[in-house]
């Protein structure tokens, strides 16, 4: 009996040891053929090799080619250690869908980090392809919603919102986006910023030129109205830097994003200041901050609301009309492969030609100027609501106003 017992034990062990590495209903020369996929894709971004890296990956999904090469850019650009992926179980989920439990592990100064998620991989005229962070899919008209299991409902829910919204973009910018509008909804913070840039901070929505639109849905905690203000933010800048072909400034295309996202955020920078307690900066200052490298969430939110300050600032006095014809003069530039903080320092200089001539001001120094005179005026606004209260600082939002 106890050589049965024993004998029994080790067909468990053996068994439950299967079933961890090969799950069932997944045949061995599939499981080879994507554990060959995980290591492909680790041992790529260990030593840097982004053209074969691009080669095992979803050749159908452009969006995925154009956010995998940025990713491994960033990879590149700020190299990680010890990366590693394991594969921990895979399940089929149709003929030519699987998805696959990873653990991707890094480390950066020092720090270790471990995240579980699953991939997709498809099987495309009888090869396999790594095909990014899996999601279930809705389309409807013109958007598609890549949800996770748990957003099911909230991805239903919320889809004819976002028709809208794409729609008044359409009006609003007089451009038709050149590929359909793909929103990915990701539940885990970590996994989102793990999809984005390895060095980036943790973020709750994402957008860069060509790539979809990521966000951050917790179905306990985002309403559908939250989601609609960041899903706005983001559509803000896919239809702006469509429309300048990628060629928009960092600060102002932050700023155009931050101020079409609600319509109280539609305000003139007056208001806007009365609003919001932050320390005004210089367009030199705002234009030398490389936002992706901030990490002080002070600073982070500075950055946002100057970049938001001044173009209601260049709204006010200029007009509506003259961001669309910013943007089209922007577009006649030449285009630049790579992502909005590694072409940055072009985007700036197409601004300083292009933006004098739209406003018809002798050159950027002058914008610079009169931005730099409206802060004077209100800066004591500021001093006082820190020093003395809101009390003062209202008092003198009577008499300024009177
Ligand atoms: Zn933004």
């Amino acid at each position: 009996m106890r050589k049965l017992a024993l004998l029994m034990l080790i067909v468990v062990l053996a068994l439950s040891s299967c079933s961890l590495l090969k799950p069932e209903k997944v045949d061995q020369d599939v499981y080879r053929a994507i554990a060959d996929l995980v290591d492909a894709k680790a041992e790529f971004v260990s030593i840097g090799n982004m053209e074969e890296y691009l080669k095992i990956l979803n050749p159908e999904d452009k969006e995925l080619q154009i956010e995998q090469s940025n990713w491994m850019a960033d990879v590149k650009q700020y190299p990680v250690d010890d990366y590693s992926l394991e594969l921990l179980g895979i399940e089929q989920i149709d003929e030519n869908s699987y998805k696959a439990r990873l653990r991707q592990s890094y480390k950066r100064a020092s720090e270790e980090y471990n995240l579980e998620y699953y991939n997709a991989y498809k099987l495309i005229h009888g090869n396999f392809y790594d095909a990014g962070n899996y999601f279930e899919e809705l389309q409807k008209e013109n958007i598609t919603i890549k949800y996770t299991t748990k957003n099911k409902k909230l991805a239903e829910d919320i889809i004819d919102d976002m028709n809208e919204l794409y729609d008044e973009n359409i009006k609003r910018w007089g451009i038709t986006p050149k590929r359909p509008v793909v929103i990915k909804m990701f539940e885990d913070i970590e996994e989102l910023r793990q999809s984005i840039k390895l060095s980036m901070w943790q973020c709750a929505g994402w957008y860069e030129y060509g790539e979809s639109i990521k966000l951050l849905i917790n179905p306990s905690a985002n309403s559908p109205d939250k989601i609609g203000r960041v899903v706005s933010h983001e559509m803000t800048h896919l239809f702006t830097v469509e429309k300048s072909a990628g060629n928009l400034a960092y600060w102002l295309s932050e700023g155009l994003a931050s101020y079409y996202e609600t319509p109280d955020n539609r305000q003139g920078p007056g208001q806007l200041y009365k609003n919001m307690r932050v320390k005004l900066l210089t367009i030199d200052e705002i234009e030398a901050i490389e936002l992706e490298k901030l990490e002080d969430k002070q600073k982070i939110s500075e950055y946002y609301t100057n970049a938001h300050l001044i173009t209601a600032f260049m709204i006010e006095k200029y007009g509506e009309d003259s961001i669309i014809k910013l943007l089209e003069e922007l577009s006649n530039y030449p285009s630049k492969v790579g992502t909005t903080s590694e072409n940055d320092g072009y985007y700036r200089e197409y601004l300083h030609k292009v933006l004098p001539e739209v406003l018809d001001i002798q050159d950027y120094e002058v914008f610079k100027e009169e931005w730099k005179r409206w802060e004077p005026s209100l800066a004591l606004f500021g001093w006082l609501r820190l020093c003395s209260g809101e009390y003062a600082a209202s008092l003198l939002e009577v008499y300024c106003e009177v």
